[in-house]
């Protein structure tokens, strides 16, 4: 399995009660998950322990064989490989969209971050704003951009968290649609949380639901929109 989480634990301190337990879940290359759960269920908490923002109790994640983190062994996050697009796409508003873009690729060579930048821009459709800022930008042209920023370094994993949910109810459709297009086309692996169920029903390959830190059912996207 591409990624491997492992009874994952976490509490915030010893005398209360964990916000994270008992939390496994195996995830294909290029698999499409979204974790559907309530507000305080402990989303926010997952990625940040993916990510690692946080640390775990107990538990083991790894990615591609790699373990990023168990008992003995804490990679940190900027060695993971593991990209987050956030809720308020978290742009930095003092740089064009090609700034923004380029900042995840500062290993690369000038030429190798030109041509990364270009690949980027086409894919989200977005080749005549490279100059913008994004107060210049539409709420849908600005999450495209943090989605191509996210996508740039090429991350092994690729967290959303609540990404829909600043947009007019006719943009999500639409950008859900392409979202799900894009991803699928790099083949990347990626992880969504919301606690809405028409977005895990338009974006996954399958739905897990977060009931207080653990994992309740597993769903196909098909058998929940027959339940609505
Ligand atoms: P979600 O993203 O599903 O809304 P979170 O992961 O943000 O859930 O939070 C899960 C639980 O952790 C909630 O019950 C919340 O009250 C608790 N929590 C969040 N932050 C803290 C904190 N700093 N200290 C103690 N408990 C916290
Ligand atoms: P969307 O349907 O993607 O949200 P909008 O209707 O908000 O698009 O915007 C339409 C066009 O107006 C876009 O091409 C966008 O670049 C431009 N635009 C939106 N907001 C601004 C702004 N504050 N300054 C300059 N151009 C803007």
């Amino acid at each position: 399995m591409f990624v491997m989480i492992e009874n994952l634990k976490y509490q915030y301190n010893k005398s209360t009660k964990a916000i994270i337990q008992n939390f496994s879940l195996k995830i294909k290359k290029g698999e499409i998950i979204s974790i559907l759960g309530e507000s305080g269920s402990g989303k926010s908490t997952i990625l940040r322990l993916l990510a690692g923002l946080e640390t775990p109790n107990s538990g083991s994640i790894s990615i591609n064989d790699n373990v990023i983190v168990n008992h003995h062994h804490f990679l940190p996050p900027e060695k993971r490989e593991v990209g987050i697009v956030f809720q308020d796409y978290a742009l930095f508003p003092h740089m064009t969209v090609e700034r923004n873009i380029k900042y995840g690729l500062r290993k690369m060579s000038r030429i190798q971050k030109q041509q990364r930048l270009d690949e980027m821009l086409q894919l989200v459709r977005l080749e005549d704003y490279k100059n913008r800022y994004p107060y210049e930008l539409s709420g849908g042209q600005q999450q495209r951009v943090a989605l191509a920023r996210a996508l740039a370094p090429a991350p092994s994993l690729l967290l959303f968290d609540e990404p829909f949910s600043n947009l007019d109810a006719h943009l999500q459709i639409k950008i859900r649609n392409e979202l799900r297009e894009i991803l699928k086309h790099t083949n990347t692996t990626s992880i969504f949380v919301t606690h809405d169920q028409t977005d895990a029903v338009a974006l996954a390959d399958r739905i897990i639901l977060l009931e207080n830190g653990s994992i309740g059912n597993e769903l196909k996207p098909s058998e929940l929109a027959s339940t609505n």
